[in-house]
Formats: structure tokens, C-alpha cells, sequence
């Protein structure tokens, strides 16, 4: 890519040999394969060995997640917290891995609806738990930066499943948990 970003820099009316963007295609393009890194790992891989048989039954959360992507629209950063909920049905997730599973997601172009929903999914299709939850809290540079609508704005979205979506004690109680007001 990095021809292409030096042709970038010289359409925006930039010299990309001046010293200071010598050696900017190099990073640009190094960083560029780091935020997208997630298109080269899978689900599959990420959890293998890491879901275990446990008689537990009761809600389990990771809160506070941060959350970091690239908006597909703009190609500008967005970012945040994203909170994952869910009740296993006799097999648990290695803690660890959850945030691991929201960096895969994160790591592509994305839109917030659909990195939630990915998140939730793969729990929900990789774990059969009795139920998951996926909230995500962020903030869009291509908001912020463009001057479009309030700069504070917070856009918040949600995914899920099983008990969380059928009982409202049970989605209460999560987002009790995670402090986003009902
Ligand atoms: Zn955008």
C-alpha cells in the first residue's frame, strides 16, 4: 500500500518527500494492517481450548471493554466501551478471551450495529449459552471531526439473545450491572 498512500499524500496537496512524510507511507501502511488485523483471524481459532465445562449458571460479565475500530464509511476511528454479558448453559468462556473476541471484530471496517452483532452471535453460536447481551458505548471521529451533529454524542447499541431478550428481570439485571440507564 505504500505507493498508494504517497499518492494519497500528494493529492491532498502534501510532498511526500519532505522530511517529515519520508517515512509516513511505511507507518501508515504497517498501522493500516494492524487495525484491520482482525480479517485474518477466526472465531474458531480465537476460542479453541478456551471453552470449558463448568456448572455455572449464573450471569457473567465483562464490562468496560475498550473498543477501538475503523468506521467502513469514512475510514476514521471510532471508539468506546463495549460490555458482554452472558449465562452459560454448562460451558464457560475463558474470561480472557471475550475481549479478545470484541479486538477481532473491532479490528475490521465496521459499523457499530454490526460489530455488536457479530460480537453476540459468536457467543451465542459458539458457546449455546442460555443467553448473551452486547452493549456497545462509542464515539465516531467522522462525528466529532466533520463537526456533524452534537461532538459529545455517545451512539449506543445493543445485541441480544436468548434469556437476556426474553426476560426483562434478566436484561434489567445486566444493564444494572453494566450502568447503562434502562
Ligand atoms: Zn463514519
Amino acid at each position: 500500500m505504500i505507493d498508494e498512500i504517497r499518492s494519497i499524500l500528494s493529492q491532498i496537496g502534501e510532498d511526500p518527500a519532505r522530511d517529515g512524510l519520508l517515512n509516513t507511507p511505511k507507518r501508515v501502511d504497517r498501522s493500516l494492517r494492524f487495525l484491520t488485523s482482525g480479517y485474518r483471524m477466526n472465531p474458531d481459532e480465537l476460542l479453541n481450548g478456551a471453552l470449558f465445562d463448568v456448572a455455572y449458571d449464573e450471569m457473567v460479565i465483562v464490562r468496560d471493554i475498550e473498543v477501538f475500530s475503523l468506521c467502513e464509511h469514512h475510514l476514521l476511528p471510532f471508539f468506546g466501551k463495549c460490555h458482554v454479558g452472558y449465562i452459560p448453559n454448562g460451558r464457560v468462556i475463558g474470561l480472557s478471551k471475550i475481549p479478545r473476541l470484541v479486538d477481532m471484530y473491532a479490528r475490521r471496517l465496521q459499523v457499530q450495529e454490526r460489530l455488536t452483532t457479530q460480537i453476540a452471535e459468536t457467543i451465542n453460536e459458539k458457546n449455546h449459552p442460555r443467553g448473551v447481551a452486547v452493549v456497545i458505548e462509542a464515539q465516531h471521529h467522522c462525528m466529532i471531526m466533520r463537526g456533524v451533529e452534537n461532538q459529545n454524542s455517545i451512539a449506543v447499541t445493543s445485541a441480544m439473545f436468548g434469556a437476556f431478550k426474553d426476560n426483562q428481570n434478566t436484561r434489567n439485571e445486566f444493564l444494572n450491572l453494566v450502568r447503562i440507564p434502562k
